[in-house]
């Protein structure tokens, strides 16, 4: 029996992960990702404006520029943009140049949400350009000049993208997922660009030995996240804590996100807090009017929400406050830990947001997380005295 195999689609090496049909070893980790390949095409070189309806900042221009510069000398970037709105922009230049030389471009999410909005704006910014998107069982149309996919459906384009930009490379599913990633490098034929508001300490050490790192931080908008605080309990006393971190939150008059790991502990806990606190509400992934809770949330409408991930990203809400409870639960990694203490401190002029870990053992990944934090704000912290000096 053969005791050593490499998958050649994927680079799985794991027995593990392999299973036998007609008596030879076969690859199980990239099943899921088996399909109609696209065909590779000619594209006549496009020459074409870009239409924004607003103008880029002076900062923003600059990270486009060098961006674009990269590309043009086959280096590859990560851009580290912690201005959370406008990032997609800072591409449109070197997705411009990559049209004029007919280049193939891809443009690459985790989430097939994003690919939808994502691909309408591209639309709309280079009119002229056949724009597709592709994922889930949306894959009747494989090709075009700019091809809009999630990150599963990479397996498609082998040795494929001139120019290939990937946002939202922290989130969830892609991070720490082999295959995706065997599936990513292999469908760059040129240049590839990262995008992301929280990359980790891992990436940004690691990043310069691929291409360079781009940081777009303004001199007035110093996003440290806060350090998280841990407080720890166990059982119920864990419930008894949040109590009273969050009657100190809803004394100071400051809205809380109350993040817990399943949706049967959102709605237990949000029963016990509504006997105390009436003003709040829950979301999660089972709830209807999820965007109708969330946008009364952000106007001032409830003083807490309990949620569960489904509120990861995206939130920006002045003066937030967040609570993780159960903190140490395995739906949390690292990843998650920081990205969700990153809700906090989003404004600039409320910078004294506060993060509580409720906890009942302080595991790896909470540890990971509060160092990355650590190590996160003070690279911020170096780069800002770059920049006023
Ligand atoms: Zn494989």
């Amino acid at each position: 029996m053969q005791d050593f195999f490499i998958c050649p689609s994927c680079g799985n090496d794991d027995l593990n992960k392999t299973g036998i049909r007609d008596g030879k070893l076969y690859c199980r980790a990239c099943l899921p990702f088996q399909g109609q390949n696209a065909p590779i095409i000619k594209h006549f070189p496009l020459n074409l404006p870009i239409t924004l309806n607003y103008e880029l900042t002076a900062e923003q221009t600059r990270i486009a520029e060098e961006i674009n510069k990269n590309y043009v000398n086959k280096t590859n970037s990560l851009v580290y943009a912690v201005c959370g709105a406008g990032k997609t922009e800072l591409v449109y230049l070197a997705m411009q140049t990559a049209l004029a030389k007919g280049h193939q471009i891809g443009f690459t999410v985790p989430r097939r949400e994003v690919v939808i909005e994502l691909a309408m704006r591209i639309k709309s910014t280079f009119p002229a350009a056949k724009v597709i998107s592709v994922f889930g069982d949306h894959h009747d149309v494989l090709t075009g000049n700019i091809i809009v996919l999630t990150t599963h459906q990479l397996f498609r384009y082998k040795n494929y993208f001139d120019l290939l930009i990937f946002d939202e490379i922290d989130a969830f599913p892609y991070v720490g997922d082999l295959v995706l990633e065997a599936f990513f490098k292999r469908s760059v034929k040129g240049v590839y660009v990262l995008l992301s508001a929280t990359p980790s300490q891992k990436l940004l050490t690691e990043f310069p030995k691929q291409g360079k790192v781009l940081t777009l931080f303004t001199r007035f908008h110093n996003n440290k996240i806060p350090e998280p605080k841990v407080s720890r309990g166990f059982l119920l006393f864990n419930f008894v804590l949040l109590l009273k971190h969050l009657s100190l939150f809803i004394k100071s008059k400051k809205p809380v996100l109350i993040f817990v790991p399943t949706i049967r502990l959102a709605n237990f806990i949000y029963k016990l807090l509504k006997l105390d606190y009436k003003n709040g509400n829950v979301v999660h992934s089972k709830i209807k009017d999820n965007s109708k809770i969330i946008d009364d949330f952000k106007k001032g409408k409830y003083v807490y929400l309990v949620t569960t991930t489904v509120l990861e990203r995206g939130v920006t809400i002045k003066g937030l406050q967040v609570i993780i409870y159960n903190a140490d639960h395995p739906v949390y990694d690292a990843a998650s830990l920081v990205q969700i203490s990153g809700r906090v401190g989003r404004k600039k002029e409320e910078s004294d947001g506060e993060v509580i870990f409720i906890v009942t053992r302080e595991n790896k990944a909470i540890k990971d997380a509060i160092s990355d934090i650590k190590a996160k704000n003070e690279y911020l912290q170096s780069m800002l005295q770059k920049y006023s000096s």
